[in-house]
C-alpha cells in the first residue's frame, strides 16, 4: 500500500480559535471557534477518508475491514483503528476532565475503549499551563469538598509549557489544556470523556453546562498524583535526532528531528506521522508526497521502503503501535 493522506475532521467548541488554519493551514470557514482536526479518526460516524490515489474517498473503517493486514501488518486482526490523533487549538481553557481505562469503559458503554492519551506542545502563549493530575495527597473526599464550593483548581497540579513538551496522561488522570495552547494529541480511539468541573463557568445559555461528577469520580486514579512533562529517550542522533517521547500499552510516540534524509525501516507496523515543524518530500515506491507543517500521513504496515526528505530542518511526530 501507499502511504495514505485523509481529510481533517474539523470540530468547532466555544474554547477554539483560529491556529488550525492561522499556524496550520487547515481550511476552515469563517467562525472563530475552531477547536480540533481529527487527523486520522475510525470511531463511530468520525470517518478519516482517504483524499488521493487509487483508495480515494474510502473510509479508514473500510481499510481496516478490506486491508486488515496491509495496514495493520503485525497487528492484523484489529477490527478498529486503533488511534485517534487530532491537533487541537484552545483559545479558551477546556472543562476538567477524565476518562476512564479500558475496563471501566466496557462498563459505561460496550462498544467503547479506554482513553489513554499524549499531547505534544505545537504552539504555546507565555504563561499557558497544562493542568494534569491531582496535588499530592489530595483524595475523593477533598475533590468533592472541593466541587461543591467550585475552587477545584486547589486540588489541580498544573505545570507551565512551551512548544515541544510532550505530557503522557493516562486514563484515570484528571486533566485540561489551559489557554492559549495548541497541541497533537494521540489516543486510543475512544470519546468516552467525564466532564468533572467546568471552572464555574456558564455556558452560552447563561446555565452552568452538564457536568457528569459521578462517573468521573469512578474513573479517577487517586493514587497518580501530579504529572510533569515527559523527558525525551535520545533513540539515535544520526541522521537526525530521534527521541522517544511515549512507550505505553496502547501507544509509542517517537520525534524526528531531521536535516538529512531518514528511512523507515520495514518494521511491519504503521506509522502515523505529523509535521510539527518545516515540510518533507516522503517518497515510497513510485510515489512522491510534499507533506507540510500540520499535515498527517499514515503509513500502512506493508508498504515499499519508505524515505523521508526534509526540506531544510523538519519536526516529525511518529505514532504506532508497541
Ligand atoms: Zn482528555
Amino acid at each position: 500500500m501507499q502511504p495514505l493522506q485523509f481529510e481533517p475532521i474539523i470540530k468547532r467548541a466555544r474554547w477554539g480559535g483560529r491556529r488550525l488554519h492561522n499556524v496550520l493551514n487547515k481550511t476552515l470557514g469563517p467562525e472563530s471557534d475552531y477547536a480540533e482536526s481529527w487527523e486520522i479518526a475510525d470511531h463511530g460516524v468520525d470517518q478519516s477518508r482517504v483524499t488521493d490515489g487509487p483508495l480515494a474517498s474510502r473510509t479508514l473503517h473500510e481499510l481496516v475491514m478490506h486491508e486488515n493486514s496491509a495496514l495493520l501488518g503485525r497487528h492484523a486482526g484489529l477490527q478498529q483503528f486503533p488511534l485517534l490523533v487530532k491537533l487541537l487549538d484552545a483559545r479558551d481553557r477546556l472543562s476538567v476532565q477524565v476518562h476512564p481505562d479500558d475496563a471501566l469503559a466496557r462498563r459505561f458503554d460496550p462498544t467503547e475503549n479506554g482513553k489513554t492519551e499524549a499531547w505534544v506542545v505545537i504552539d504555546a502563549e507565555p504563561g499557558s499551563r497544562l493542568y494534569v493530575g491531582l496535588r499530592p495527597g489530595v483524595d475523593a473526599a477533598q475533590v468533592r469538598a472541593a466541587l461543591s464550593e467550585n475552587r477545584l483548581e486547589e486540588c489541580l497540579h498544573s505545570l507551565p509549557v512551551r512548544s515541544g513538551d510532550a505530557v503522557f496522561v493516562p486514563a484515570g488522570t484528571v486533566h485540561a489544556i489551559g489557554e492559549g495552547i495548541m497541541l497533537a494529541e494521540v489516543q486510543q480511539s475512544s470519546d468516552l470523556t467525564f466532564r468533572l468541573y467546568d471552572w464555574g463557568r456558564m455556558g452560552s445559555d447563561g446555565r452552568p453546562r452538564p457536568l457528569h461528577i459521578e462517573q468521573a469520580m469512578q474513573c479517577i486514579d487517586f493514587q497518580r498524583g501530579p504529572t510533569c512533562v515527559v523527558q525525551p529517550t535520545v533513540i539515535s542522533e544520526d541522521p537526525g535526532l530521534s527521541e522517544e517521547l511515549v512507550r505505553c500499552d496502547h501507544f509509542v510516540i517517537r520525534r524526528h528531528t531531521l536535516k538529512r534524509t531518514f528511512s523507515f525501516a520495514d518494521d511491519e507496523r504503521f506509522h502515523v506521522l505529523i509535521v510539527l515543524n518545516g515540510s518533507v518530500r516522503l517518497r515510497s515506491g513510485d510515489t512522491a508526497l510534499d507533506v507540510s507543517l500540520g499535515q498527517t500521513v499514515l503509513l500502512p504496515a506493508e508498504r515499499d521502503e519508505c524515505v523521508v526528505e526534509p526540506n531544510d530542518s523538519c519536526v516529525l511526530l511518529d505514532a504506532f503501535l508497541p
